[in-house]
């Protein structure tokens, strides 16, 4: 957690403090707590103090946006193949449209024109994927559906984008938008909606009517002063940070493709030479990514190994979201791009953050490369002599 966030949080705790929908002074003052984060809230998403729900996370941000545009409105949910599971579950339990990517890792838009009709009711399309850091083109989605699925509202995801992105131009026109603390930050168990005012939305949760109704329970009010405390350090530092950390992650990737046979970088393009030749010489173009994100795929080898290897070095990485890491399966993600399943099992994602240093980049590719070479020398595969894995 940040710093800002740590004190937020602590002197509340240690203070005392009153249930905020109570009368009297401590609870007079955690209201007020509530009000200022909400305040801090809006101004980091690009949103109205009015339109900020907070929720127990990224999840329940999730599902209260589709779920409760349902409940409101009944009608026909879409989403992207790529969602996370906080958004494809619902949408797939509840029978809804899912929609393919290509192998960029970009949303089909013809496929979505398809799916769209008068009987869609919420669209679902995360601004920033969590496995592989590509980023959605929403203004090309929010005009689709204004003219293929007028009566739909656009839920995004911003969960992973927030850091990176800045809501108030990326997520505009979007009607609900979803972010959680601990990707920036805050704590963990704690997120925001932004529900634009003029969006039908349902509650989940009914009970005393917290949150304008639309999320019943006592707030946590700690964690909502934590979180509003690491959203606007975040925000201030953004356009520094993003330059710095990309420039790490640039160097991380480049690193590993220079010094590993075999890696294949999602969302990034091969750099060609003029005569159409591989030359990895070129510089790979990432702007289509959050900056943070350095995802790989490794050919002939299980990245699950290689995480063994590497933590004992300390490097901690993960095979593809964490939330499903440990899973047999590969990531629903790299399916849906199209990766062979075998080069899926080689997902190794590299997520940067704002403390990472210049130290962390030369660990991870001092120990990378030699423990893939282990890996591969026990398997007894050589990239350079097997047959390329159909990507
Ligand atoms: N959406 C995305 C894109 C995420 O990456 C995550 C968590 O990793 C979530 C939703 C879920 O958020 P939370 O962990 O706060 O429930």
């Amino acid at each position: 957690m940040r710093p800002v966030a740590v004190e937020a949080m602590t002197a509340l705790l240690t203070d005392g403090l009153g249930n905020p929908s109570g009368a009297h002074r401590l609870a007079r003052r955690a209201n007020q707590v509530i009000d200022d984060a909400r305040e801090q809230m809006a101004d980091a998403m690009g949103a109205e103090p009015g339109e900020i729900v907070f929720t127990g996370g990224g999840t329940e941000a999730d599902n209260l946006a589709v779920l409760g545009a349902l409940e409101a409105v009944p009608g026909v949910p879409v989403c992207s193949a790529i969602e996370h599971h906080a958004v494809i579950e619902p949408i797939e339990h509840l029978g809804g449209r899912v929609v393919a990517v290509g192998h960029d890792g970009q949303l089909n838009l013809d496929a979505l024109a398809e799916a769209l009709d008068d009987d869609v009711r919420v669209v679902s399309v995360m601004l920033a994927n969590n496995e592989t850091g590509i980023l959605q083109p929403l203004d090309a989605i929010a005009d689709l559906i204004r003219t293929n699925a007028p009566n739909a509202l656009l839920h995004t995801d911003a969960v992973q984008a927030f850091s990176w992105i800045d809501l108030a131009s990326a997520a505009a026109r979007a009607d609900l938008i979803s972010v959680s603390a601990h990707k920036f930050g805050g704590p963990q168990g704690v997120g925001a909606l932004v529900v634009r005012s003029g969006a039908d939305l349902a509650p989940l949760v009914r009970g005393g009517g917290q949150e304008r109704g639309r999320r019943s329970g006592t707030q946590n009010v700690p964690g909502i002063a934590a979180m509003a405390a690491a959203a606007t350090e975040m925000v201030a530092n953004r356009p520094t940070e993003t330059v710095r950390v990309a420039a790490l992650r640039d160097r991380l990737a480049d690193g590993l493709r220079a010094a590993v046979p075999g890696v294949v970088e999602s969302g990034v393009p091969e750099p060609t030479a003029p005569n159409g030749q591989l030359d990895r010489a070129n510089k790979a173009e990432r702007s289509n990514k959050t900056a943070n994100m350095c995802h790989v795929c490794i050919e002939d080898i299980e990245s699950e190994a290689l995480l063994f290897l590497l933590e004992k070095e300390d490097v901690l990485a993960s095979a593809a979201a964490s939330c499903s890491s440990g899973a047999m399966e590969p990531s629903h993600v790299l399916a849906a791009m199209g990766y062979d399943r075998q080069l899926a099992f080689g997902s190794l994602r590299l997520s940067l953050g704002y403390p990472s240093t210049d130290a962390d980049v030369d660990a991870a590719l001092a120990f990378i490369p030699p423990a893939v070479e282990r890996l591969r020398q026990a398997a007894g595969t050589n990239p350079l002599v097997s047959s390329t894995v159909a990507r």
